[in-house]
């Protein structure tokens, strides 16, 4: 895992052991499971390093994560990029949420065996989680990677931020126009956008983009709208 802790050290984070036993544990949970659930695509060791791991931690150096306490993984997945970004900073608390709870019983199993003891996972739709009391606007960072399109992504991630809070959209190479075509639903749902990050990874690849948005008007009461809508018909006007 020498990708990885490089990484580590470019993020100011000390490979301890824990945190080794932690990544390298969860990586070989995955892998195993995923011979019986579908999880992910990916179960090559390196690549599962560089594009699960490595990917997942670029945003640990921006100023609006180091500020945030709590923390809501959209879509988690097989934990991406909710499980490295809490394995690195055990001070920070994470939500991870996804419509699919046998996958998610299965992360929170292996995140309880390896004592990652700061995510806590929530299974719904994002959309149902974004109208409930207790998680409508109350996390200072949305993240959210290979979920939907950008104008869909914000309906499912923005009613969840708090006002001052802030949003990352993990995206692929050549997302520009998804970015253009997201505007409106930004600023429908309260967000402004700030800007694009990219990172110098380990062998001095270039990362894939986030974007990055500001909530700062509170998101109006008729949004998220019902499960499936966000995706049948994105607010694009
Ligand atoms: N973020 C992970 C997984 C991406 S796959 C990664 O980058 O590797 C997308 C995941 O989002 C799936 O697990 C799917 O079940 C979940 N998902 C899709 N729409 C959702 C919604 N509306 N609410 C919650 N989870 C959703």
């Amino acid at each position: 895992m020498d990708k990885l802790k490089d990484m580590l050290k470019r993020i100011g984070i000390e490979p301890d052991e824990q945190k080794q036993r932690q990544f390298s544990g969860y990586r070989n949970a995955i892998i195993e499971w995923n011979k019986k659930v579908n999880l992910t695509a990916i179960t090559n060791p390196d690549e599962f390093e560089n594009k699960h791991f490595v990917e997942s931690l670029i945003i640990a150096d921006k100023q609006e994560f180091k500020e945030a306490e709590k923390i809501i993984d959209v879509g988690t997945g097989a934990g991406f990029p909710g499980v490295p970004l809490a394995i690195c900073f055990p001070d920070k608390k994470f939500v991870l949420v996804d419509s699919l709870a046998k996958r998610l019983r299965i992360i929170e199993q292996i995140a309880g065996e390896l004592q990652i003891g700061n995510v806590e996972c929530r299974h719904g739709r994002a959309e149902d989680l974004g109208r409930q009391a207790g998680l409508r606007e109350s996390f200072d960072l949305g993240v959210s990677r290979a979920v939907a399109r950008l104008a869909t992504l914000a309906e499912l991630v923005l009613p969840l931020v708090m006002l001052g809070g802030s949003f990352a959209a993990f995206k692929a190479n050549n997302s520009e126009e998804e970015l253009i075509e997201a505007k409106a639903a930004i600023h429908k749902l309260g967000g402004t956008p700030l800007n694009t990050q990219r990172m110098l990874l380990p062998g001095d690849i270039e990362s894939l983009p986030v974007y990055w948005f500001r909530k700062n008007r509170p998101t109006p009461k008729e949004f998220p709208r019902r499960a499936g809508i966000p995706s049948k018909k994105p607010i694009i006007k």
